[in-house]
């Protein structure tokens, strides 16, 4: 088999890259392991659209992409006879706490136009009364005999009105794939790539598990948690100045206190002061993750093909009673509801979308928890890449920007470079 581009993964990157090539023309084939699309990583997604990163890149991209969700249908130029996932507008509201002060985010909104409020925790109590606006900071794990401790003091937070989240993150990925397909593309499910292949410095295609070869002059390593496997059978980790690794997180599902149900018009919420961030979601529930506090271990994974998918009692009590802080009419249910989900987290939680020294070989990948919304400019970055190696630019020296169509502002994809300096970020899925 012969194809323009073999795409590693048909998760949200993958797919959403996919597309974009597809658009311009190439002939794509998508290969997954899996047996559908966005059945990897994706669909334990919390799918939060928000803007709020470190980095003035990030934030611009994250900007740019929020349009793409919201006008989802127009982007994607065809309609999944499977169901269309949705953007659900609800706001975003970050706390300000003696460990974050949000400062950095607000500088680059201010100078970005990006609309918010900063509220006092009077202001965050008549707003969202079912939200405890007190501190209890710093975040502790429930075998600490201060977690139940008064509080030390007020919170006040950042608030947009733009943010929300995406309905159905594995359906988002299927529609992205059946808009690609529409254009030509093909998909090859439940097919593994085993090897990248190589003519001197150039890629040739990849091999599959089954021994069958696909031909391709250009190949795109997606492939999620998976994707530094990818990278070393590919033999470009030691160029990489930028570490990427499974990281194992766990995610839940909870019923939502009155008050704080989606018609309520509640935000996501990132609450650096206890350790979590949560969101309203479908059916009168609430999804729950945790932000990396300094007391949390992280679980970083030697093998993605080889690790626990059942949550673990002690982090599902930790992140219950830390919800039951900051929402005191919830309600901890007697069991948990939830599942564990890998992360491809970098050294700084900003994500590698990047060429590579193997000519025609790129990767999209160290997405570090926090990549589903910046898929639509993932792709983009991708194709231009793509077209800036054709032409030959060295991006590693020469490095592109982008303009953003609704910014205006160029954005540096270099800040993604793989060969990057290690960047002054949270440190956490906050990006
Ligand atoms: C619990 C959790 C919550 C998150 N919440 C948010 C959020 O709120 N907002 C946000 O923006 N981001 C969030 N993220 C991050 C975001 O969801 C991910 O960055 C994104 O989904 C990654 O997509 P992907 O396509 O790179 O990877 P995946 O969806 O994992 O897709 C990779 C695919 O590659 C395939 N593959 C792997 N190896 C091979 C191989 N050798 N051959 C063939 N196929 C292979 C896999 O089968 C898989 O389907 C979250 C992530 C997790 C895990």
């Amino acid at each position: 088999m012969k194809t323009d581009v073999v795409v590693i993964g048909a998760g949200v990157i993958g797919g959403a890259i996919a597309l974009e090539l597809a658009k311009a023309g190439r002939s794509v084939v998508i290969v997954d392991k899996g047996s559908a699309a966005g059945a990897g990583s994706t669909s334990a997604s919390s799918a939060i659209i928000r803007f709020s990163y470190s980095t003035h890149d990030a934030v611009l991209m994250a900007w740019e992409s929020a349009s793409i969700w919201e006008n989802w249908a127009d982007y994607l130029g065809a309609i999944d006879p499977d169901g269309m996932a949705r953007f659900i507008r609800t706001g975003y509201l970050v706390y300000r706490t003696a460990g974050y002060d949000g400062e950095s985010v607000r500088v680059i909104w201010d100078d970005l136009k990006i609309p918010y409020e900063i509220l006092n925790a009077d202001q965050l109590r008549k707003k969202f009364p079912a939200l405890d606006a007190n501190s209890y900071w710093p975040p502790k794990r429930i075998d600490d005999p201060a977690f139940g401790d008064d509080a030390v003091g007020e919170l006040s937070g950042l608030y947009d009105p733009l943010s929300g989240f995406m309905d159905d993150p594995m359906l988002a990925a299927h529609n992205l794939i059946n808009a690609a397909k529409v254009l030509g593309a093909q998909t090859r499910f439940r097919e593994e790539v085993v090897a990248i292949d190589k003519e001197s410095s150039r890629v040739t295609g990849v091999t599959l598990a089954s021994g069958e070869r696909i031909e391709s002059a250009i190949v795109v390593n997606a492939a999620g948690p998976h994707a530094s496997k990818i990278n070393k059978i590919a033999g470009v980790l030691d160029e990489m100045n930028i570490r990427h690794r499974p990281l194992r997180q766990e995610v839940y599902v909870a019923p939502a206190p009155n008050g704080f149900k989606l018609e309520d018009n509640v935000p996501v919420v990132a609450d650096l002061d206890t350790g979590i961030y949560f969101r309203p979601h479908l059916g009168g529930t609430i999804n729950l993750g945790g932000t990396e506090p300094a007391c949390d271990e992280l679980h970083w994974i030697d093998d993605a093909d080889d690790w626990r998918e059942e949550t673990t009692v002690e982090i599902w009590e930790t992140m219950m009673l830390r919800l039951a802080r900051r929402m005191p009419d919830f309600g901890v249910p007697v069991s948990p509801s939830g599942i564990g989900a890998l992360y491809d987290a970098t050294d700084d939680w900003v994500p590698i979308y990047d060429r590579s020294s193997i000519d025609g070989y790129f990767m999209a990948c160290g997405t570090s928890g926090n990549q589903f919304k910046n898929a639509p400019m993932a792709e983009t970055f991708i194709r231009l890449l793509i077209e800036a190696a054709e032409a030959g630019r060295n991006h590693d020296t020469d490095p592109i920007s982008y303009i953003g169509p609704r910014s205006g502002r160029a954005i540096n994809v270099g800040a993604f470079s793989r060969l990057r300096e290690v960047q002054n970020t949270s440190g956490t899925v906050m990006g």
